[in-house]
């Protein structure tokens, strides 16, 4: 039953709403922060089950890096195909309150549960009147680069994410937004045919109680721009892994072909790097990032399919595929695509008359190599994101020297934090790829879902 939450020490904000939650003396609904795979994996089971689930999701759509993605090793399943049932189920799903553009402000803890303050940043649409039509981002005169699409394509300044985003209702970027900055243009406001823009539209806050708790919010790729080995993110035709899923994707900015941003010509030669700030403990981060072998196969991979003559090499320190069929699929990346692989270290990239000149060791053949690339793709470490630290403070929890969520014990409690009813779900724990991520967060629902259950019997036994 919805009730105020009068005296919990949060914050007050501009408007409060509180959401009714499910009647038992305590809450038996999840707050899952974060809509990747794991959390929309997590908030599917625990909907599934038949009880409520709260989905906060920074960015205006839910998906998180695999909506980026391209094609899924070792299977080439569409990325995009498998995950949008996905993110239109959690869409449409009726024990799920999906907050997008929205991040958590605070969690207490309250009772059997916690008491969440969330704030959902403003649209400037009202999403209740959009019908989601497009017509607004078509008319908005405002071009600006694309942080989905890795700064390789552009968007609006009224935008989706992507064209299946869910919710697929846009949001206005006051930044870059000429009627915010300059008072003038209205484009959007004219052209919407339901009259949805609302230029006066504030931040809301949201008051929730829940039971439980399970944090997913991910990871973040190393900045190139810290490393100048690699070009420090400074030399064109240098871009990182998540950049050349983008060129990858048929959703991308190059409807999937293979160009180079500089000149927008068909690569000959590329070049992938893998470990780059992983496994350098002197200059970067000491841990493997666990993917990188697999993805830079799987890339090197669908460059030779969609470029039949070009050339692919990869720079490995060696070549950590252990998952199922995972060896199989670099052999086949070696033997059936030709990828040349190089076992040894880039110290260097230079730019010179339109190529890049990747300088490094072959420590097989204990030679030096040069290779003059047209495109060079890096794979850089995965790290935590910052904002995953904040949450962490807030709730107590203990992180390791990286900023990685740790269990409460590895080995036996892989989901559970020291902090009871509070979860762990995918890769804000480390690296995982996506099978791993969705095992993990299954397994953070299951844990909800036995402690709802105790709960549940225990009110029931106490009431008679
Ligand atoms: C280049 C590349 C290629 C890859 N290819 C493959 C592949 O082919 N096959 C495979 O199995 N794996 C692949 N992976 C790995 C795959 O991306 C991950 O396993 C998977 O995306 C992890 O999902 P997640 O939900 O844990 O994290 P994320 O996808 O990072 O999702 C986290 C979500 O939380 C949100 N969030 C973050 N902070 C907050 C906050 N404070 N409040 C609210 N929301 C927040 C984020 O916006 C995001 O939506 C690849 C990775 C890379 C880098």
């Amino acid at each position: 039953m919805a009730r105020e939450g009068a005296g919990c020490g949060l914050t007050q904000g501009p408007k409060r709403v509180i959401l009714p939650v499910v009647e038992h003396g305590f809450p038996l609904r999840a707050l899952v922060v974060g809509a990747g795979i794991a959390g929309m994996q997590a908030a599917l089971e625990i909907a599934n089950a038949g009880y409520g689930v709260v989905l906060v999701e920074r960015l205006p759509s839910i998906g998180g890096r695999m909506a980026q993605l391209s094609e899924t090793f070792p299977t080439l399943d569409c990325a995009q195909c498998i995950l949008t049932p996905r993110t239109v189920e959690v869409g449409h799903h009726p024990h799920i309150e999906l907050l997008t553009y929205a991040e958590v402000e605070a969690i207490v803890p309250e009772g059997t549960g916690f008491r969440a303050l969330i704030r959902r940043h403003p649209a400037y649409v009202n999403w209740d009147l959009c019908t989601g039509c497009g017509y607004c981002q078509e008319k908005c005169p405002t071009r600006v680069d694309a942080e989905f699409e890795r700064k390789l394509g552009k968007r609006k300044a009224i935008y989706t994410l992507s064209p299946q985003a869910v919710p697929n209702k846009p949001v206005i970027d006051q930044e870059h937004c000429t009627f915010f900055q300059r008072g003038r243009c209205r484009a959007c406001e004219r052209f919407c045919p339901t009259g949805a823009i609302d230029y006066a539209q504030e931040a809301q806050l949201v008051e929730v109680e829940v039971g439980a708790v399970v944090l997913a919010t991910g990871y973040e790729l190393y900045d190139l721009s810290r490393m100048p080995e690699y070009g420090g993110g400074r030399i064109a035709d240098v871009i990182d892994g998540l950049a050349f899923e983008r060129l990858l994707s048929a959703s991308g900015p190059t409807s999937g072909k293979v160009l180079r941003p500089s000149d927008g010509t068909v690569p000959r030669e590329v070049v992938f790097i893998q470990c780059a700030g992983s496994r350098e403990p002197e200059r970067h981060l000491s841990y493997c990032s666990k993917i990188c072998c697999m993805y830079a196969a799987k890339q090197a991979m669908l460059y030779r399919h969609r470029v039949h003559e070009g050339q692919a090499y990869v720079f490995y320190i060696d070549i950590r595929a252990a998952g199922k069929r995972y060896d199989e699929f670099t052999q086949r990346a070696m033997e059936d695509e030709h990828v040349v692989y190089l076992r040894g270290k880039v110290s260097r990239l230079v730019r010179e008359d339109g190529k890049v000149i990747v300088l490094g060791a072959d420590t097989l053949s204990g030679r030096q190599v040069e290779i003059a690339a047209d495109m060079v793709v890096v794979a850089p470490a995965l790290v935590p994101r910052p904002e995953t630290r904040r949450l962490a403070g807030m709730l107590g929890l203990p992180t390791d020297e990286h900023g990685w969520l740790l269990p409460l014990e590895p080995n036996l409690h892989p989901v559970e934090t020291i902090r009871p009813g509070v979860f762990l779900a995918g890769t804000v724990v480390g690296p995982m790829d996506i099978p791993e991520t969705v095992a993990h967060a299954s397994g953070a629902a299951a844990m909800v879902l036995s402690l709802f259950s105790r709960l549940t019997r225990a009110a029931e036994e106490r009431d008679g």
